[in-house]
């Protein structure tokens, strides 16, 4: 398993957002290659805490947000 980060404020407030919400600046697109669908999904890496963030970009529109997918819950 991946380590658990905390994420900074920024992305604290990117996760659960809808996919229609731009990156902030500190995110960076992951390499499409390692994507299985890059049509469906997108994956990005924060250069500030580390926080790895799936774009889902298909499926039922309540569907189509950001997940956080590395962040400790509370
Ligand atoms: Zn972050």
């Amino acid at each position: 398993m991946e380590f658990w980060i905390q994420p900074c404020a920024p992305c604290a407030d990117l996760y659960g957002q809808p996919a229609t919400v731009e990156p902030h600046d500190t995110l960076t697109l992951n390499g499409t290659g390692a994507v299985k669908d890059a049509t469906t999904e997108e994956h990005y890496t924060c250069l500030r805490c580390g926080g790895v963030f799936a774009r889902l970009l298909s499926g039922p529109s309540s569907r189509q947000i950001w997940m956080l997918l590395n962040a400790g819950q509370h």
